[in-house]
This record gives structure tokens, sequence and C-alpha cells, in this order.
């Protein structure tokens, strides 16, 4: 269904509840976990059609866009107006500002700035069985209520439809100095990161590439990679141009030791540009790729990315991983072919065992791209008993016929006790 208001998708959702057919919603489609595929069948609810700017007010630092505004629309309408909406996941042309606020989405910038929920102080949704309702406004400051937004950021549209979101934005910096360094292992690299943050200093990214992804998108870099070059971290510092030389010089003065040699490129976005294309890169190399999207605290990313590698060359993987490092998020990958079973199923071992090694570090198995279907049933691998209780309350108090992307986020895995996630009661 492609409904065109939000009366439209609310009329869907009751549809959809008063006769028990599940409702998937779908934003532009670029969720790598398969969240918007409508594996119980039921009807898809794109937003693609709600793309209205409903207010933008430059002098009160805001938006007001519909769901199906991408996010490089909100972007370009913030810069132009000398402002800053600084989430920026990599599909940002064809997400929408709907689906990053359901997958709660990062992307470099949100080491400084936070992810998109940081950014979002009310929401307008269809909540089951077919009713529009606003959660928060534009007071910054609210506590007269539970944080009801919160729960639907990042809900993966198990909870219900998001149809406009209210974004505080800020004023735009203006200046940004972003670079490259080279370093030789991953150890220095990880290092390295740590000294920048010990140091007080805030970069607005500081992303990494390891050794095996750095040979890969190596043909693709505005510049020359040193041969000995093992590690390379993408930082960016803004602020006043004062402010972001300041940190600059003091970003070089911490990392000048380990560094083998330092790439400053004119243009920032040039920069952003070469990152945006590690996915395609990565994945050309063997026709396929299997990334699983975790974070480690931060301080443990050193050990996480070594043990990582070990436990694909156990099985046989060829590897590699990039992220934000600054906040421990890594994309742990294995490059496959997709024709060979055998390598899918060595991948999908692998990945298991990254699972439990991030658990073991206290980590987060699904850090910014969502559980939707393809990490459905892990909660209790990472939550307490407890919490996963309130987590199955939450869920049937919101969608008590459990027809809100069925199967995907909290859903129980086939081959776990056999119930269907939440247990609801369908007429
Ligand atoms: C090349 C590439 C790079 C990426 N880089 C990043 C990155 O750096 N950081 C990052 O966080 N992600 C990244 N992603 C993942 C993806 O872009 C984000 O998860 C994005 O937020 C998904 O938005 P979408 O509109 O495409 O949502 P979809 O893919 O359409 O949907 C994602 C989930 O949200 C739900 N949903 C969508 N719209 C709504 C709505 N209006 N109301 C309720 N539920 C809804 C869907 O049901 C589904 O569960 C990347 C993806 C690609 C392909």
């Amino acid at each position: 269904m492609l409904p065109g208001s939000p009366e439209e998708v609310a009329a869907v959702v009751g549809w959809c509840y008063a006769h028990d057919v599940p409702v998937v919603p779908r934003g532009g489609g670029t969720g790598l976990t398969g969240g918007a595929v409508p594996t119980e069948g039921g009807v898809v609810c794109s937003l693609e059609r709600m793309r209205g700017v409903r207010e933008l007010e430059p002098a009160l630092w805001r938006i007001y866009p519909e769901a199906g505004v991408t996010t490089r629309h909100v972007q370009r309408l913030a810069r132009e107006n000398g402002l800053l909406f600084a989430p920026d996941p990599g599909a940002s042309e064809q997400s929408q500002i709907g689906g990053n606020v359901a997958t709660n989405a990062g992307g470099p910038h949100a080491l400084k700035y936070g992810v998109t929920g940081a950014w979002v102080t009310g929401l307008e949704a269809v909540l089951a069985p077919g009713e529009l309702v606003q959660l928060g406004g534009w007071t910054r400051k609210d506590v007269t209520g539970y944080d009801l937004k919160s729960l639907l950021i990042g809900s993966e549209g198990t909870l219900g439809v998001i149809t406009a979101v209210r974004l505080r934005l800020l004023p735009a910096p203006e200046a940004a100095i972003a670079l490259v360094a080279f370093l030789r292992t991953r150890a220095e690299g990880c290092a390295a990161m740590l000294n920048v943050l010990a140091a007080g200093i805030q970069p607005s990214a500081l992303d990494f590439l390891d050794g095996e992804t750095l040979q890969i998108v190596a043909g693709s870099y505005p510049g020359a990679v040193p041969p000995e070059a093992g590690f390379a971290l993408l930082v960016e510092v803004d602020g006043t141009p004062m402010e972001a030389e300041t940190q600059r010089h003091a970003l070089l003065e911490v990392i000048a030791d380990a560094v083998v040699s330092i790439d400053e490129p004119v243009n920032a976005d040039v920069l952003w540009r070469w990152r945006d294309g590690f996915n395609g890169a990565v994945t050309a190399v063997r026709g396929a790729k299997v990334s699983e999207d975790v974070a480690f605290p931060v301080e443990l990313l050193a050990e996480g990315l070594k043990r990582f590698a070990e436990i694909a060359a156990r099985h046989g993987l060829r590897s590699c991983a990039w992220g934000h490092g600054g906040e421990g998020n890594v994309h742990a990958t294995v490059l496959v072919d997709p024709a060979r079973e055998a390598e899918l199923e060595a991948a999908r071992a692998a990945g298991e065992e990254l699972f439990a090694l991030v658990t073991s570090l206290g980590g987060s198995i699904a850090a910014e791209h969502g559980v939707g279907w393809l990490k459905r049933g892990r909660l209790r691998s990472q939550w307490d008993e407890r919490a996963v209780e309130l987590h199955e309350q939450i869920k049937r108090a919101f969608d008590p016929k459990g027809l809100l992307n069925p199967g995907k986020k909290l859903a129980v895995l086939p081959d776990g006790d056999g119930r269907r996630w939440p247990v609801g009661e369908r007429t």
C-alpha cells in the first residue's frame, strides 16, 4: 500500500488490525537486516508518498518532515539554512527519515552528535488498532509522562508506523577538517583512537579501516596509500575555523608517534564519498559478503577485532572490518562466494561465534543497523530475563495481536522454543 497521508496510514493499519493481517512498514528499503521484508506475508505499508515538510523554522533550529522524506533531503534543507542535521547513515540518498528513526540509525558523525534518536523531540505515529497519535512535541524538556517516543525510536516497525518526525537542528559548524592517518598495525591504530579520546579531543568522526579493508578500497582512495600501512583512521574535527584548527593540531600531536603518514585532502566531502563506497567495494571482491554490525566497549575494540579475525580464519574465511571506532562500532565482514553453500555455512558459524564473543566482552550484537529478521530472537543473549519480560510486555501493550512487522526484532528463532513472538491473540 502507498498511503499519502497519516489518515490513510491509519486506515491501512486499521483494516489490517480488523482483518488479522500483518502490516510491515517500509521506508527507503536500505535496511541491512531484512526489517522491511514481509517474511510472514501481509501488507507492506510504504511511506514513500509522504514526502512533505510540514515545517522548517531555521530561527528555531527545527524541521518537521513526513516519514518518507529522504535523509539527504533533510540534511540538505538544514544545510541550506545554515543548520546541521548530523546523522549520516551511508545510504542517505535512498533511506527515509522515518526509516532512520525506526532503526535509530547512526553514521560516522554520531560520535560527536549522537544517533538519529538524539535529534527527535516528537513523533507522529499510527498505533494499533489504527489510531493516529502525537508523542512528544517541540519542547526540549518534558517529563510529564514516560518517554513513549523513545520506545518507537529503534523499534523497527514492531510498535507502530511513524508518519512524521519533529527534529531539532543545530547551527552548522563553520569549519570541518578531515584527514586520514595511516598506521602500521591494528593494535597501534586502536591505541591511537583511545589516546585521542583520553586527550579530551572530540572529533566529529573517528572511523577506522583495518588492513584488509584498506587493501580492498586503496584503489579508489583519492590519494596514495603507503605500502606499509596496515590500518587507517578517518578523522574529522569541526567548529569555528580556530576550534577546528586547534583540535587538528592537538590530534596530530597525539597520534604523531604512531602514524606512518597523514593525508589531508582539501575537501572533506571527497573522503566521505570514498567512505560511502566501502560496502560496494568489499562486496565486489568475491560477489558477496556477510557483514555483522556489532559494538565493543571502545577499550576492547583491539581485542574484539583481533579475535574476530581469528574466528574468520579458523573457518577458512577472508575477513575485513571497518567502522566507527570512536564508538567501538565494527562492521565485521567475511567475504564469500554466494554460489558456495559451504562458505555461507562457514560464515553463519563464524557469525554465531562473533556474537558470543561480543556478548562475552560486554558489547552489542546490533549496534546501528537494526535487528530486523536476520538477527531476530537474540534478546536473551544480551539482556537479563526481567528485561526480556518487559520487552515482551511492551510489545503486547502496543501490538496485542502481534501484527506489526511480525517475525522481526524480538521474534524467536525458528530453532528456539518454537513460539512466535509475541503470543498474540488474534480474533
Ligand atoms: C550502503 C549502505 C550504507 C549504510 N550505512 C549505514 C550507516 O552508516 N549507519 C546506519 O545506521 N545504517 C546504515 N545503513 C542501513 C540503513 O540505511 C539504515 O538502517 C536506514 O536507517 C534504513 O532506513 P530506510 O528508510 O531505508 O528503512 P527500511 O530499510 O525501509 O526499513 C528499516 C526498518 O525500519 C522500519 N520502518 C521503515 N520506515 C518506517 C516507518 N515510517 N515507521 C515505522 N517503521 C519503519 C521497517 O519496517 C524496517 O524494520 C546502510 C545501508 C546501506 C545500503
